[in-house]
């Protein structure tokens, strides 16, 4: 009997989810928090953005990477991380799949680096 490898099996289990995300339309400004959502802290996110509408949950929502155009899934979870934890504003939305946000953080580093030691030669003949 042919055995689907774990990746195989990842891999279908994320196309599947993608798709359902894809699908669906929520208004996340309505009371009813629907099954799979998770309740936002409008508290907190009233503390950081005072002059936004907020949301009232965080779902699990598609986006296409900048970089790379790889369809991604940004989960209810990681929205809640970055809004109330790492603060994010409220306009703000992933962008970039992990693998494009390492290497786009690499690349800036890199810019600054260069950037920092031409700083360094202006300043140091
Ligand atoms: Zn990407």
């Amino acid at each position: 009997m042919f055995r689907k490898s774990g990746l195989q099996r990842r891999k279908e289990i994320k196309a599947a989810r993608l798709e359902r995300v894809k699908r669906s339309e929520v208004d996340v400004y309505s009371e009813v928090v629907p099954k799979g959502a998770l309740p936002a802290n409008t508290e907190i996110l009233r503390e950081i953005n005072p002059l936004e509408r907020l949301p009232n949950f965080y779902i699990d929502r598609h986006f296409i990477c900048k970089d790379c155009e790889s369809h991604e899934i940004w989960t209810a979870k990681q929205q809640k991380w970055w809004y109330e934890i790492a603060r994010g504003s409220i306009a703000s939305k992933a962008v970039r799949c992990r693998s494009c946000r390492y290497k786009e953080k690499r690349r800036k580093e890199e810019a600054r680096r260069v950037h920092l030691e031409g700083l360094a030669r202006k300043y140091n003949k």
